[in-house]
C-alpha cells in the first residue's frame, strides 16, 4: 500500500518542534520538513513560518531557527522517536555536545493526540514545553484554540505568557 492508501482520518496527529542554529538553518530546517515527508507513515500536513528566537539555557551560541509543523502518522510515540532521531542525523546533526548547545538540527515530539506519558526516554507532552516561547510561539499558529493536555489553558493563552 502507498502513503495515500494507508492513510485515514483515525490516524494520530501530532505536533514536532524544529529547531537548527548551526550552519543554513534554513535548508536544515527544509530538509527536516521534506525527510519526514518522505516517510511512508508520516505525512506533513501544516507548517508554522520561521521564528528568529534567542538562545535559552546555554546562550553563548547563535541565534536559532524554530518552526513547528503538523503530522499524521501511523508510528507510535516511540517508533516516531527514532524516525525523528534518525532524520536528526541525516540532516547532519553530530552527537551531543553542550546540552542545550548549537545543533544544525532539534526535533522534539510536543504533542501527540492529547496523550500525557511518562517514560525514560519520552515524555509527551515535551517536559519543558510549556516554558519555551520559542515552541508554544510557533504552535500556537497551528492550533491556537487546542487545550494543553491537562491543563485548562489554550496554547495561545499558554503561548501569551510564556
Ligand atoms: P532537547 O531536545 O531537550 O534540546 P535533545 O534533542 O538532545 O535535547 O534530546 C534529549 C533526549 O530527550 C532525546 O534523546 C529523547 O530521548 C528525550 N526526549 C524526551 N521526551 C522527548 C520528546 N517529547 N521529544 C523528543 N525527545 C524527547
Ligand atoms: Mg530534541
Amino acid at each position: 500500500m502507498n502513503k495515500a492508501e494507508t492513510r485515514n482520518s483515525n490516524m494520530p496527529i501530532v505536533y514536532l518542534s524544529l529547531g537548527s542554529n548551526e550552519g543554513d538553518r534554513n535548508k536544515n530546517i527544509g530538509q527536516a520538513v521534506e525527510l519526514l515527508n518522505q516517510h511512508p507513515e508520516i505525512q506533513v500536513k501544516r507548517k508554522s513560518s520561521l521564528h528568529e528566537t534567542l538562545p535559552v539555557g546555554y546562550l553563548d551560541q547563535p541565534c536559532f531557527l524554530n518552526s513547528a509543523v503538523e503530522i499524521e502518522t501511523g508510528l507510535p510515540p516511540l517508533e516516531l522517536l527514532d524516525i525523528l532521531k534518525l532524520i536528526e542525523k541525516q540532516v547532519g546533526r553530530k552527537e551531543e555536545g553542550i546540552r542545550w548547545g548549537p545543533r544544525v538540527i532539534d526535533l522534539d515530539i510536543i504533542l501527540y493526540n492529547s496523550l500525557v506519558m511518562e517514560t525514560p526516554r519520552l515524555t509527551i507532552p515535551h517536559p519543558r514545553a510549556l516554558e519555551r516561547a520559542f515552541v508554544l510561539l510557533p504552535l500556537a499558529e497551528l492550533v491556537p484554540k487546542m487545550l494543553y493536555p491537562g491543563l485548562g489553558k489554550t496554547i495561545e493563552e499558554l503561548a501569551l505568557s510564556s
